[in-house]
C-alpha cells in the first residue's frame, strides 16, 4: 500500500470534473459526466509530470497521444491499483521518454509532459484516474458522448498533495493533503467537543466550520468571494483518521474534518 502523490510541481486546475462535486458546478464539453481534470502546471510553458508512484505503461493511443499507466502497488485510500490516463502528449516527448507498453517509471521520474496533441487551446494535461486493473481499451463512451476512463476515481480524493506542491488553483476541490494538520482538514472545533462519526451516519456540517485551502478560507455559507452549494445533510461514506468523505444525492460531495460534523437524528 502506498500513496499516490500529485504528479506536478504546481496544482493549477484549468477545467474540473464534469460532475457536480464538493459544491463545485459540473463542467461540460469534454469533461461531461466524468472526473477529468485539465492541469496547466505553473503558468506558461509545458510542465512535467513526475510518476506519482511506481507504475507501468499499459496502453498508448496515438491520435490524442493518450497514455494509460497502472500503479505497481495498491494505493492508499483505494484498496487496489490505480490507472492514470493522460492526454495530449507531443510525439517528440513520447519518443524522448522511450514510451512503450511495459515501460516502468519509478516514483518521481519524469513520465509525461503537458502537450498540444488533440483538440487543445494551450499546453496542459488532461488527467483521469480509474480503479485498476486495466480492462479492455481502458475507456468507454459515456451517456454524454464523452470518452471516459473505466471505473473512474476522483483525483482530489486519490492523489496526496505533497507539501512541496505550489497550489495555484485547487479547482475548488478539497484535496487530500500530505500533512492534514496544515490544510483543508484543520478544524476550528475543539477535539473534546466532537462526537464520534462513523461510516453510514447522517450528518450536517457545523455552521462554524471554516477551512483553509490554497490560501482561501471557506465555510458552509460563504467562500472568499463566491458562494458554494452546501447540502442540509450528508451521508458519511468513509472515515479515515479525522477525514470523513461525505455523499449527498448519492455522489461524493465533500471531504471534511470529522470535528465539523454533527450527527442528524431520525
Ligand atoms: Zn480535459
Amino acid at each position: 500500500m502506498e500513496k499516490m502523490f500529485f504528479p506536478m510541481q504546481a496544482l493549477r486546475v484549468t477545467q474540473g470534473y464534469g460532475v457536480a462535486y464538493g459544491g463545485v458546478k459540473a463542467n461540460t464539453y469534454s469533461h461531461a459526466g466524468g472526473y477529468a481534470l485539465d492541469l496547466g502546471g505553473a503558468d506558461g510553458g509545458a510542465d512535467w509530470l513526475f510518476a506519482p508512484c511506481d507504475m507501468v505503461v499499459r496502453r498508448i493511443y496515438g491520435s490524442y497521444n493518450a497514455v494509460w499507466f497502472e500503479s505497481l502497488e495498491e494505493i492508499e485510500g483505494v484498496g487496489g491499483t490505480v490507472i492514470m490516463l493522460c492526454l495530449h502528449m507531443n510525439n517528440a516527448d513520447r519518443e524522448a521518454l522511450g514510451m512503450r507498453v511495459g515501460k516502468v517509471f519509478k516514483r518521481g521520474e519524469k513520465c509525461y509532459r503537458e502537450g498540444m496533441a488533440g483538440k487543445v487551446t494551450g499546453t496542459h494535461v488532461h488527467l483521469e484516474l480509474g480503479r485498476g486493473p486495466m480492462t479492455g481499451t481502458g475507456w468507454a463512451v459515456n451517456a454524454q458522448g464523452v470518452w471516459v476512463i473505466n471505473r473512474p476515481l476522483v483525483p482530489s480524493e486519490v492523489f496526496t498533495l505533497g507539501t512541496d506542491v505550489k497550489v495555484v488553483n485547487t479547482g475548488g476541490y478539497a484535496w487530500r493533503r500530505e500533512n492534514p494538520e496544515d490544510t483543508a482538514l484543520v478544524s476550528s472545533v475543539p477535539a473534546a467537543a466532537a462526537p464520534v462519526i462513523r461510516a453510514g451516519d447522517r450528518v450536517r456540517i457545523r455552521e462554524t466550520a471554516v477551512y483553509t485551502d490554497g490560501g482561501r478560507r471557506w465555510g458552509p455559507t460563504y467562500t472568499g468571494g463566491r458562494f458554494r452549494l452546501w447540502f442540509p445533510t450528508y451521508t458519511v461514506r468513509s472515515v479515515q483518521g479525522k477525514r470523513a468523505v461525505l455523499t449527498a444525492l448519492g455522489v461524493v460531495a465533500a471531504a471534511v474534518n470529522t470535528r465539523d460534523l454533527e450527527p442528524v437524528n431520525g
